[in-house]
């Protein structure tokens, strides 16, 4: 079989070249594929302008660590949809740590964990909050038999609000054990 119009041209531009003009070319091609599409349309001058119409700023602080830095929620229809650094915040004054940047992503993340997870043979099983629950305190009730209360360290989490932290707190001390701090040991 003969040789195509490609299949020459290259020949004639070697073979890196050939490919720098065809990814040029797939480009083009890709470009004009979305011009033609009805479904794809520049945004408005509006739009640019304000892609979240009807949106609200809501002050807010990052809840990761107890630095409580100040962010600007943009809220839309109760759905946290952007954020801002607070320019005005008397602690951050304009600025946050890269965790902070990423507050939203506790809400928007694919990568959130909604639901128990256990890992059997390799591979994570969603699991009932009851089977969570169940499975987990009947290992450390046979740990605290087996070693006694110091076995365990309790360590709390930045996410948690006042009242968490107060049973938190309880909990550990119901368990028996002085073994308990905060994450954010700063
Ligand atoms: S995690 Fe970073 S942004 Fe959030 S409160 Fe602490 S220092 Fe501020």
């Amino acid at each position: 079989m003969g040789k195509n119009i490609l299949d020459n041209l290259s020949l004639k531009l070697g073979r890196r070249n050939f490919l720098k003009l065809a990814s040029v070319g797939a480009g083009i091609g890709a470009t004009s594929l979305f011009a033609s599409n009805d479904k794809v349309r520049e945004a408005t001058e509006e739009e640019v302008k304000n892609p979240f119409p009807g949106s609200k700023k809501v002050k807010t602080i990052c809840s990761v660590c107890s630095a409580g830095c100040g962010i600007i929620a943009e809220v839309q229809n109760g759905v946290w949809i952007r954020q801002d650094v607070a320019q005005e915040h008397p602690i951050s004054q304009g600025s946050h740590c890269c965790k902070g940047i990423d507050q939203i992503d506790l809400v928007k993340s694919k990568q959130r964990v909604k639901y128990p997870l256990k890992k059997v043979a390799g591979k994570w099983q969603r699991i009932s909050w009851e089977t969570a629950i169940n499975e987990i305190s009947e290992k450390m009730l046979k740990l605290r038999k087996e070693s006694g209360p110091d076995v365990a360290m309790f360590l709390g989490s930045a996410k948690f609000n006042l009242q968490q932290a107060f049973y938190f707190r309880k909990f550990a001390a119901m368990w028996g054990t002085n073994n308990i701090d905060h994450v954010a040991r700063i």
